[in-house]
């Protein structure tokens, strides 16, 4: 028998399953897992891996995320795979740069902001199997699965239009995703709290979700309000789901602060749905914040106007006034950070960010407030946007933790980061955006909720973590073995930690000390190997450069290489 061409040994190995570890070697040959077999009983490969008692698990399948541009422009998709996430699931919460056309080219790349100018993305793509094609083209670290966004249909067809398509919009919509799901999608997604997701009708979303059905895709959801709505979301989510007849995925289904009840209460939802044989499951972050910037709080019909003349507009003691107002009635439910200023939580809103205010900077807008003797602390907050444009930003602090540990002990919620891959260099770090999940997500579970604070066993947070997200998707390798368990013949994704030294270095927990502790943000330490289809990308906590990912395609099980 020839040499393996590597050989980890004296492995505690969690397969995925969620069954207890056990000591064993595992021998990787080209792509896949060749062997498991008991510790020393395997001949010497090209080379060992001594792993002296540390834990060898499936690698990490991030199942929401929105890496879709970023790991164009760093393919090496650094902050996932220092976590050991070797599967990102992109295409979320509406939102994806496919399929477009010419003519609308220009609002997709307003839609996706700065990073649509980026050299490395070069929009050479229109149908979604082109981007597929582009990501494949020049290679990168981990895998990819995508789903189709809703939005990225209607920008294509009807532009940002607040209104119903005309029933040859929907037949032209219907076309686009089915040619999508052909190419390889694995559902869709949708985004009801963002223009143009929020202009969407439930009926509109069914419809779509039938072309879905037809290739046994999934349809994932940033439902339609996550505070005080938040019931009234869910049960809008799984209706779909029980018309077009398809599995419902609910994204990062926290409830924000303004939720009526707690998570118990989704969950209550979900739990009936799947008694009555509907196949509805859920995932979560574990972060308690946002760091979006202070305007985004603002009505959204603002956001789109160019900062001087919002400034004006927050200098006008009526307009002012009338801006606050709109923010407390939030009619078009705003997203979830925007509870706490319709709420008044001004404690829970932290300065990460702004440039002509640095006093202020690590400071609560309540703080902030009482120092410059502001009786509302509305106006701390609009003269933070005047003194400081688009740049200010905080972290809001809008979930809270029980509703954290209720979500992830729940059997039908898997883990995701919601975040996507970045870099600590170059455009991706400039200005370090506040993404704790993007660097932190699945060493930050290992640490605080499986090792210091046990809220999950450890091989229960890994089937979360591996096999949950895999099956939900129907990840399956060439030879049709699902992927995120350890078994011969499955694919060599693989992730190597050391659960006494994991270390998240990106979370920084409420209530916020100055300087952050973990801002700007770091690698995880204690993530020591990781494999990617059988090659090492991260060797002793460091890149190693290789871009062995595969652009994964729903209904094939031939992986392309
Ligand atoms: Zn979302």
């Amino acid at each position: 028998m020839p040499p393996y061409h590597t050989l980890l040994t004296n492995a505690r190995i969690l397969d995925g399953t969620g069954n207890p570890w056990f000591y064993g070697d595992l021998a990787i040959q080209d792509d896949t897992i060749a062997q498991i077999a008991p510790p020393n009983s395997l001949p010497a490969a090209h080379r060992t891996i001594d792993l002296e008692g540390r834990y060898l698990s499936p690698g990490f399948i991030d199942i929401h995320t929105h890496s879709d541009l970023s790991i164009l422009v760093n393919r090496r998709a650094e902050s996932a795979v220092r976590q050991g996430a070797t599967t990102h699931v992109i295409g979320n919460c509406g939102m994806s740069p496919a399929p477009i056309d010419d003519a609308h080219l220009p609002l997709m790349k307003d839609y996706w902001g700065l990073i649509s100018e980026q050299p490395e993305v070069n929009w050479d793509w229109r149908s979604f199997g082109e981007y597929l094609q582009a990501l494949e083209d020049g290679g990168t670290a981990i895998n990819l699965a995508a789903l189709v966004g809703h939005a990225a249909l209607r920008i294509t067809t009807m532009g940002m239009d607040d209104r119903a398509p005309t029933a040859k919009e929907m037949g032209k919509m219907e076309h686009l995703l089915g040619e999508s799901m052909g190419a390889g999608a694995f559902g869709l997604s949708t985004g009801l709290v963002y223009p143009p997701g929020c202009y969407a009708t439930t009926e509109e979303i069914i419809a779509l979700c039938r072309v879905v059905a037809q290739h046994n895709g999934i349809y994932a959801t940033h439902i339609r309000g996550e505070r005080e709505t938040i019931l009234d979301a869910v049960a809008e989510a799984i209706h779909i789901g029980a018309q077009a007849g398809l599995p419902v995925q609910i994204s990062h289904n926290a409830p924000k602060y303004g939720a009526p009840q707690p998570a118990s209460a989704n969950l209550r939802l979900v739990e009936e749905a799947r008694a009555r044989g509907q196949d509805v499951t859920v995932d979560n972050d574990v972060h308690t914040d946002l760091g979006p910037a202070l305007f985004e709080g603002l009505p959204q019909e603002l956001h789109e106007r160019p900062m001087d003349e919002i400034a004006s507009l927050l200098r006008d003691p009526q307009s002012r006034q009338r801006i606050k107002e709109e923010i407390i009635r939030d009619q078009k439910p705003a997203f979830g950070p925007v509870g706490l200023l319709k709420h008044a939580q001004w404690h829970c809103i932290t300065l990460l960010h702004a440039p002509n205010t640095p006093q202020y900077l690590g400071q609560t807008l309540a703080a902030i407030a009482q120092q410059r003797e502001q009786a509302d602390p509305f106006d701390t907050y609009f003269d933070l946007i005047i003194a400081n444009g688009h740049q200010a930003a905080a972290i809001f602090d809008y979930i809270d933790p029980t509703d954290i540990r209720t979500l992830l002990q729940h059997p039908a919620v898997m883990i995701c980061s919601d975040g996507e891959a970045l870099a600590p260099y170059g455009f991706l770090n400039d200005p370090p955006p506040y993404a704790p999940c993007s660097y932190g997500e699945f060493p930050g579970v290992l640490e605080r909720y499986v090792r210091d604070d046990p809220v999950l066993t450890l091989e229960g947070a890994i089937r979360k973590m591996t096999s949950f997200p895999a099956s939900r998707l129907g990840l399956f390798n060439r030879k049709g073995q699902i992927r995120g368990l350890l078994r011969p013949s499955a694919q060599a994704d693989l992730v190597v930690f050391d659960l006494d030294r994991i270390h998240d270095r990106a979370t920084n927990l409420y209530p916020h000390t100055y300087p952050f502790e973990n801002y700007p943000h770091q690698y995880p330490e204690g993530i020591d190997y990781v494999f990617v289809n059988g090659e090492l990308v991260v060797e002793n906590g460091e890149h190693t450069g290789l871009l062995p990912g595969h652009v994964l395609r729903h209904g094939r099980l031939r992986c392309p290489s």
